[in-house]
């Protein structure tokens, strides 16, 4: 029996063990991929004290720091139920059972793509998620925005501060952020707003993106758009479906905590970009996890016998 059991091993459950492990608490982690999105990551350049480092350096020095610590931990394992009986129950895909007195749900989030040819291709070579992480490496240069939300109209906004023009494309026939924020936009002179497009290709040169296709599809007719960056922003889709009637969620499927990171049952705890905090980074994700397992703490301390 585990006294703290993180699900998930991105920098919010490397955090969290890290701290349950040096408060001398039975530790595992269950991750199906160690360093989850920052596996994926090219260049870092916003972890703060770590002036520059890559993906898959940073999930190294992740993997080590956890495993100078007693944490059990087990990799390429899926968690599929959360059940309470006295103890926590996760059940992994591969039909065992872990048993823990506190749970700390650090499972991430995932962006949603667009699906379209060359979209994979150049992930990293221009095709970029995150406005506050890759915004400064096109400083001067043309971009796109998929996607008038909230987060496309933000990203739209904090990259014409950066670079020298901005594109927005939306599907819609209208925009769905926030009025205020529809109105910063169009009186930035750098923003262009296309709605009606439907993106069906990044282009590039074989090594970065030199542009897009996209359909107007009010005429049907096909336009190519000169551009070194495409910021996809079409949603973040918190890893919850298996948490569904399980954890309070909100309508987009985040998993609800409070300041201590404890969710709406008392010992289950969860931290980073599967949460309803605002903004995901690295640098938040490890903080909060660090906040989630000292929640986990003192739980413990007053709900376990000596
Ligand atoms: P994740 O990193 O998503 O980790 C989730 C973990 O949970 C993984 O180990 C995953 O395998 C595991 N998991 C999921 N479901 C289950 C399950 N059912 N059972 C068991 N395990 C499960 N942030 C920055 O600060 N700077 C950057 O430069 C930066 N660049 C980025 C570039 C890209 C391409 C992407 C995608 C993200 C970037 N981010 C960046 C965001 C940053 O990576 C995330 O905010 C951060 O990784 C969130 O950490 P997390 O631990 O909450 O979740």
């Amino acid at each position: 029996t585990f006294d703290v059991l993180v699900v998930g091993g991105g920098p919010a459950g490397a955090s969290a063990a890290i701290y349950a492990a040096r408060k001398g608490l039975a530790t595992g982690i269950v991750a199906d991929k160690f360093g989850g999105q920052v596996a994926e990551t090219v260049g870092i350049e916003n972890f703060i004290s770590v002036a520059k480092t890559e993906g898959p350096k940073l999930v190294a020095n992740l993997e080590n720091h956890v495993k100078d610590y007693d944490v059990d931990v087990m990799e390429n394992q899926k968690a599929i139920k959360l059940a309470a009986n006295g103890l926590f129950d996760v059940e992994l895909e591969n039909g065992a059972s872990l048993q823990s007195k506190t749970v700390l749900l650090a499972t991430g989030a995932r962006w949603r793509e667009m699906n379209v040819p060359g979209e994979k291709e150049y992930r990293g070579k221009g095709v970029a998620y995150c406005p506050h992480c890759d915004g400064p490496l096109f400083k001067g240069k043309r971009v796109a925005v998929i996607g008038g939300g909230n987060s496309g109209i933000e990203a739209a906004i904090d990259l014409a501060n950066i670079v020298e023009h901005v594109t927005v494309l939306e599907f819609d026939s209208k925009l769905r952020a926030d009025e205020v924020l529809q109105r910063k936009a169009k009186s930035m002179g750098n923003i262009t707003i296309i709605t009606q497009a439907q993106t069906t290709q990044v282009n590039g040169d074989g090594t970065r993106v030199n542009g897009l296709t996209y359909t107007d599809r009010k005429t049907g007719e096909s336009h190519d758009v000169v551009l070194a960056g495409i910021f996809v922003q079409i949603g973040l889709i918190p890893n919850t479906e298996w948490l569904k009637g399980v954890v309070d969620l909100t309508p987009r499927g985040e998993i609800i905590v409070d300041a201590r990171g404890q969710t709406s049952i008392p010992g289950v705890f969860a931290a980073g970009d599967v949460t309803n905090t605002p903004y995901k980074q690295i640098i938040i994700a490890m903080g909060s996890g660090a906040t989630a397992s000292l929640g986990a703490f003192d739980y413990l301390i007053r709900h376990s016998e000596a």
